[in-house]
């Protein structure tokens, strides 16, 4: 297909601060990471890596951060997409914390990020014989409502049939009534990435597909990395007054790079999640109490069924994490205690994926739990109830540690991160950071369906979008679609489907590749598109999108 290349920031007039460092010309990239010392280098580009970069460029610090695979390549891209207070902590009396979390949950959705985070009914259905009662899931999401001041309603009971007609696809034998409340869910991925440029907006340098190899150290000190370029095997340096490892499943990993007998600080769960097609309405997600403990998810999610997860250690290479076909069997056989079988047909499965939890507690820990649940199954003992803490560690070379915790609240952990790094004695960071503002939008930050009315009006005369492309674009980028809406005008092509069976247009691999650090078929198809999540990258499909990604790099 034709190709007019966007590099060069005049192509794209409405980008606000396009400076070097937005570039997505790596040599360029890597020229400025080598060059300069930075206040704060971050390991890791998942959510945590991003909203600490996001938070200390913010305080007007010099900031790098460098992703040995894609931004959100890992954890952050398989999580179960949900914005929430967390329920089920309400089962350990954790009231403060849901009611934290909810705060952060709210401001994503109404402030931060409304055009990508959205507002979302839950049923928990209560069935005879189930782990818990009416009354107490009637006052669990009665209190968990509360705690967010009812702004998303009074948690309630409804009856089987109210909710059966919201949810055809609700199992109705035995169901006695549903539990409601409300919630929000995202695209990680997208949310990723557009925080991702919200760092890069307030002056960190990125760069993705660059992995730490080692560490660099001053009279003992870590003050920066030994890094290789995945894509092209180039090899640099980069310096800095401090380095926060914030590799996810991989810390210890780090963390041995900086003292090779550094304990285990963590272990990890393994939680694996399928996408299915749908075959009818879902106005609600369900809930489904499994045990006393565990509730499998079946979400309504870009237009498919997501369901999971599973919660099973993991004790293997954090690269080879896959969802496999007994966590699929394990993951239908759960969902199918609530949805009807017709609706959980292996042939409807579009897409499968695993992420590791990273949880509180390195080998004794782990020595701990392993004992305290029963079972001996595949599942491990304990991990289901561990709680999913934020583990925050400082070794011997000064070098911070930060792993776990939630997506919801990564911008409470970004600050919190920041203001620890702030009094690491030594490194002076405190006096050259300014107040950090407590509400950022993220970039594209506008209304979606004001958003959409805008792209199908606002056109070309003679050219048309498709409604359902419009309203794609408007809840994945938010306003930034009028940019990609451009790149239509300049280049018809590109408003081509990339698969005839999905909204995603060719114009969003343009504008991955030429704003979004995408370089790989997957960084595309995965993370920037949902053409993967959707069973739709065929070999064709990845094959001109290889050629297509090329061509334009090459330009
Ligand atoms: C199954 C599951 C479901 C979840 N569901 C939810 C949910 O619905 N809602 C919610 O709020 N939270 C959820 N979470 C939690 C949330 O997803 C995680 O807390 C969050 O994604 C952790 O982000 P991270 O940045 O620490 O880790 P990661 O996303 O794993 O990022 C770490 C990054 O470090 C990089 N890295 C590793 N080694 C190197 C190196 N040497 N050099 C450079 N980079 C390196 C990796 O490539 C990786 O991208 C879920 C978690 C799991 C596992």
């Amino acid at each position: 297909m034709s190709v007019t290349p966007i590099k060069g920031a005049a192509a794209v007039p409405s980008t606000p601060t396009l400076g070097a460092n937005l570039t997505t010309d790596r040599a360029l990239s890597r020229h400025l990471l080598s060059s300069t010392t930075y206040d704060l280098l971050v390991i890791g580009g998942g959510i945590l890596g991003t909203a600490v970069a996001w938070t200390a460029a913010q305080s007007g610090l010099k900031v790098a951060m460098l992703e040995a695979g894609d931004f959100a390549g890992a954890t952050s891209s398989a999580s179960s997409k949900l914005v929430h207070g967390g329920l089920r902590y309400l089962q350990t009396g954790a009231v403060k914390l849901v009611a934290e979390n909810h705060k952060e949950r709210r401001a994503l959705g109404t402030d931060v990020a409304p055009h990508l985070v959205n507002p979302l009914t839950f049923y928990l259905p209560v069935y005879k014989g189930g782990p818990h009662g009416a009354p107490k899931l009637g006052a669990g999401v009665f209190l968990y409502s509360a705690l967010s001041a009812f702004r998303d309603g009074v948690g309630h009971i409804a009856s089987a049939s109210h909710a059966a007609q919201q949810v055809p696809a609700l199992r109705t034998d035995n169901l006695s009534a549903v539990a409601v409340y409300g919630d929000h869910q995202m695209n990680d991925s997208r949310v990723a990435v557009m925080t991702v440029r919200a760092a890069v907006q307030s002056g960190a340098v990125v760069l993705n597909h660059a992995e730490v190899t080692g560490l660099r150290f001053t009279r003992g000190r870590v003050t920066g990395a030994e890094v290789r370029d995945r894509l092209d095997g180039t090899e640099f340096g980069v310096d800095a007054r401090l380095v926060l490892n914030a590799t996810g499943p991989w810390v210890d990993h780090l963390r041995r790079m900086e003292d090779a007998g550094a304990a285990p600080s963590v272990r990890l769960s393994k939680g694996a999640h399928v996408v299915l097609r749908r075959k009818a309405p879902w106005r609600a997600a369900l809930a489904t109490p499994i045990d006393k403990y565990r509730i499998t998810f079946a979400i309504p999610w870009e237009d498919h069924l997501l369901l999971g997860t599973t919660d099973e250690e993991y004790t293997g290479d954090p690269a080879e994490v896959r969802a496999t076909d007994a966590d699929i069997d394990q993951i239908l056989d759960e969902a199918a205690h609530s949805v009807r079988d017709e609706h959980l047909d292996r042939s409807l499965i579009t897409y499968a994926f695993a992420g590791l939890r990273v949880l509180p507690g390195g080998d004794q820990a782990a020595a701990r739990s392993a004992s305290g649940k029963g079972g001996g199954g595949r599942r491990a003992g304990g991990t289901a109830t561990a709680k999913r803490e934020t583990v925050v560690t400082e070794g011997r070379g000064g070098m911070l540690s930060v792993a776990g915790g939630k997506w919801t609240t990564y911008r409470h952990i970004g600050r919190t991160v920041v203001a620890k790094l702030a009094k690491v004695p030594g490194a002076g960071l405190a006096e050259d950071m300014a107040p950090i503002p407590r509400t950022v939008p993220l970039p594209g930050v506008g209304t979606p369906n004001a958003v959409a009315h805008r792209l199908l009006i606002d056109r070309e005369p003679g050219s048309r979008m498709d409604p359902l492309v419009a309203k794609h674009l408007a809840s994945h980028y938010g306003t930034l679609s009028f940019e990609i809406a451009h790149l239509v005008d300049e280049d018809p092509s590109l408003g081509r489907p990339i698969h005839p069976d999905g909204p995603d247009i060719w114009a969003q691999v343009a504008y991955a590749a030429d704003r979004e650090w995408a370089y790989t078929p997957d960084d595309v198809l995965r993370r920037r598109t949902t053409v993967t999540i959707r069973g739709l990258d065929t070999p064709e499909v990845r094959a001109e999108v290889e050629a297509f990604l090329k061509e334009r790099q090459d330009v």
